[in-house]
């Protein structure tokens, strides 16, 4: 339950917002003052957005790994923001690569949490919460982080495989190139004001870089991580869990489901994960999410993504490996493996819980009489239909 204090800032942010929209009618605006009274701010989203109320639906999908990306010897990273791909405003992603002795270096990010899902190689994390407590851990694939908006932290790649990676943001206006970096705040502040707050001679920063490392290179680390300077505490809830371990979550004829939310990953509070294996045909029924937007990866395989979006709008994207969509909350989508192997497709949603409704479940709700007026139909067709959930469907 949210605190009194909250819920009437969250009114009078409320009442600010509306100022401006008293021509959608007063029963609207009493609808959504019931609403915003009950302190669900979600309603912020039918406010008409105009990327997704023209006539027609706008392009869902985004080449990610055909960009160029930022380059720096053997890393890279390439990204998926709002700026690129318009659709995508609650979702930023990236995709990052790790040469063998390279480090994304120590930094915070002010305006999103990052989850992030590792497709191959070995990677140690560091991360610092709030209070001091902090966390080692190492991940390999199908593994996932997760650091809440704000938390510091530092990747480096084990062993002598490159490592490679698909960052979340639940921010699309966030960009991975628009973090915090240690060494950019370091060659900004005065050498003198650096020495006061480290106890250490001004000398001592005289060779420090000049500028953001972003990624930086060193030895191979070694694989027990070396103490740190102070041994802290240990967080109440670990920035680690696995979405892609050997057991799929659920096996369907045609598929299998891998999901991870803050039911099993508590930290987890603003991204759930969903990763697909489609066999070459199946079909991940026609659905949607009530709560999240969806962001998608192309592991392996290629994909026709469908996406309705009411008033008689439809759209389909074919995205290939590397490709990325983006669903808004509440449009409903379709995915179908239309390559001739198995494929793997990771799914980021903004949400604390995995929800989805599925077409095939919400028809067989109903009754066949109703569904037979509904869209003027003999009865008979639908005695047909399933009568359970379809989930995926095999070729
Ligand atoms: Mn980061
Ligand atoms: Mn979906």
């Amino acid at each position: 339950m949210e605190s009194k204090p909250d819920l009437i800032s969250k009114r009078r942010t409320f009442l600010g917002s509306m100022a401006g929209f008293f021509s959608l009618g007063f029963l609207t605006w009493l609808d959504l003052w019931n609403k915003a009274k009950a302190g669900d701010v979600s309603f912020m989203n039918n406010l008409p957005d105009p990327v997704t109320s023209g006539k027609e639906l706008p392009t869902f999908k985004f080449q990610l790994e055909k960009q160029k990306g930022k380059v720096i010897g053997g890393s890279s990273v390439k990204a998926a923001t709002v700026r690129d791909f318009p659709i995508s405003k609650s979702i930023a992603g990236a995709s990052m690569r790790l040469e063998p002795g390279g480090m994304r270096e120590l930094h915070w990010h002010a305006t999103a949490a990052e989850w992030t899902y590792v497709v191959e190689g070995r990677i140690r994390t560091t991360v610092i919460e709030p209070g001091g407590t902090s966390e080692v851990n190492e991940f390999s694939a199908g593994d996932v982080w997760f650091f809440p908006r704000g938390h510091g932290h530092m990747l480096e790649c084990l062993g002598e495989q490159p490592c490679h990676f698909i960052l979340i943001f639940d921010n699309g206006y966030f960009s991975e190139f628009g973090t915090f970096s240690l060494t950019d705040w370091f060659a900004q502040t005065p050498k003198e004001l650096l020495a006061k707050n480290l106890r250490v001679p001004a000398e001592t920063f005289a060779s420090f870089p000049k500028g953001e490392v972003y990624f930086s290179k060193g030895k191979i680390p070694p694989e027990k991580a070396s103490p740190a300077l102070l041994k802290g505490k240990t967080p109440l809830m670990s920035h680690k869990a696995t979405l892609k371990g050997p057991q799929p979550h659920r096996v369907f004829p045609g598929g299998k489901e891998w999901t991870v939310d803050s039911s099993k990953f508590p930290i987890a509070k603003t991204v759930a994960g969903v990763l697909f294996e489609l066999e070459a045909g199946a079909l991940r029924e026609l659905h949607w999410h009530p709560n999240a937007d969806e962001w998608q990866y192309v592991l392996e395989g290629t994909f026709r993504v469908t996406l309705f979006g009411s008033g008689g709008r439809y759209r389909e994207e074919i995205l290939e490996k590397g490709d990325v969509a983006y669903l808004p909350q509440g449009f409903g989508h379709s995915i179908e493996n239309i390559g001739d192997k198995t494929g793997q497709i990771l799914l980021g949603l903004n949400a604390e819980e995995y929800q989805v409704i599925d077409i095939s479940s919400w028809l067989a709700s109903n009754s066949p009489e109703v569904l037979a007026t509904n869209f003027n139909q003999p009865k008979e067709i639908f005695e047909k239909f399933p009568r359970k959930d379809v989930f995926i469907a095999p070729l």
